[in-house]
């Protein structure tokens, strides 16, 4: 593929993870297009319809599993509580494998795929790992997945019920990724990783179908819990390519949202600074978003300030706060997700976000997840025998 590096600009044709000369993030080169191929048929997927935009020839159905075309639902109590004009919520929990993290593993199949690769892999113990183990069943390729030895068993089983070949490894987690890119580079696996370019690529459908659901008139902000920075980054390069192709008139400004516990990317906002420092022990029951040394953060830092967005963190009672308020409205998504709401209540509160201002927020997994954090919540119910269900009702219920 046609990658440039974010950081010393220089282009390479390849599959590299990170620039082969500065190591710095690489994306891959937006394609020159003359017209936009909607391709003919109804019941397309986004990729398909938006084939010019995505670094592929074209896309294998049979090893897809249905990713995207999620809902995005108008949620106007909220828009209330928030104090914003509108509030739209991109249910992502609607993914194969419950988090928006099958875009980026989707594009990044039908690449290795279509290129003759026979193996893939991830460094990760959370979604990714479960969504790059599900592609890598549904697509035949042997799939290598590599896991820190304390992940617990609760997390392992998701992963390996997709019959990867799994990894608990002990040692350095960060030293890891790159012993596995090591591996990968002699074995021949193609790594999708945290926020690789084809990653990237993937989160671009975000803002597709956003703009689609919109009618194309794309909300003033759009709020992304954020971590590696990977789905940011693509969700904005997503408006970028279609404002650049003139199918929407504004590019929205971009809310990188973290939780106060694992925070580096809002700090150097907040301070002003062009590079993102490495903090220390992340605590937050976000764990999804609680990686200390963002490798996309500085491209995020750059990202907000050519849409004029923002950064804002909120902490863990905030987050099961929202968590809550979005489970009243439907839905029931992950701590980490429910940032987005947390994030928003927070900046239209503030009056950072105006009356009348249009909001998306990004609800990147499921609740069901990480079941833990329902301990956090008191879950009402009833109880009685069965001779006095009858009365108990008569006495609570008229
Ligand atoms: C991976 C993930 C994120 C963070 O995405 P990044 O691309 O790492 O910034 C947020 N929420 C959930 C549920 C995730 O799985
Ligand atoms: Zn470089």
């Amino acid at each position: 593929m046609d990658l440039l590096c974010i950081s010393c600009k220089e282009s390479f044709a390849g599959d590299y993870l990170r620039c082969p000369s500065c190591a710095g993030p690489l994306e891959v080169k937006a394609r020159s297009r003359s017209k936009i191929n909607f391709g003919g048929a109804f019941g397309q997927s986004i990729m398909e319809r938006y084939l010019d935009f995505f670094p592929l020839e074209r896309v294998n159905e049979k090893i897809s599993l249905g990713e995207g075309r999620t809902p995005l639902l108008s949620a106007e109590k909220l828009a209330d509580l928030c104090g914003v004009g509108k509030l739209y919520l991109k249910n992502e929990t609607k993914n194969p494998t419950w988090s928006f993290k099958d875009r980026g593993t989707a594009v990044g199949v039908q690449y290795a795929a279509a290129h003759g690769y026979k193996r893939i892999g991830t460094v990760s113990s959370g979604n990714m790992a479960a969504s790059v183990a599900a592609y890598g069943a549904r697509a035949g390729l042997e799939t290598f997945i590599f896991v820190s030895m304390d992940i617990d068993d609760e997390k392992v089983a998701p992963i390996a019920i997709y019959g990867p070949q799994l990894f608990k490894v002990d040692g350095d987690y960060s030293k890891l990724y790159f012993e596995a890119l090591k591996i990968g580079e002699e074995h021949g696996i193609f790594f999708i990783n945290s926020d690789a370019p084809l990653r990237v690529e993937g989160s671009k459908s975000i803002a597709f179908e956003i703009a689609e659901q919109l009618g194309f008139d794309v909300p003033d902000y759009v709020v992304v819990p954020t971590s590696a920075g990977g789905n940011f980054r693509g969700i904005t390069k997503g408006f970028l390519e279609f404002y650049q192709a003139g199918l929407i008139k504004k590019v929205p400004r971009m809310v990188c949202a973290q939780a106060a516990g694992c925070s580096p990317i809002y700090n150097a906002f907040a301070q002003g600074k062009k590079e993102v420092e490495h903090i220390g022990k992340p605590d937050t029951i976000a764990h999804a978003i609680s990686n200390p040394c963002p490798p996309s953060g500085n491209v995020v830092l750059a990202l907000l300030e050519q849409t004029g967005g923002l950064a804002v963190t909120v902490t863990d009672d905030e987050i099961i706060q929202a968590q809550k308020l979005l489970a009243e409205e439907g839905l029931f998504v992950q701590p980490d997700s429910a940032v987005s709401l947390a994030a928003t209540l927070k900046l239209g509160q503030n009056g950072s976000i105006g009356r009348d201002q249009t909001v998306a927020g990004i609800l990147t997994g499921s609740g069901l997840k990480y079941t833990k954090a329902l301990e956090l919540h008191k879950i009402k119910f009833h109880t009685s025998s069965l001779p006095e269900i009858g009365d108990y009702f008569r006495k609570n219920f008229n």
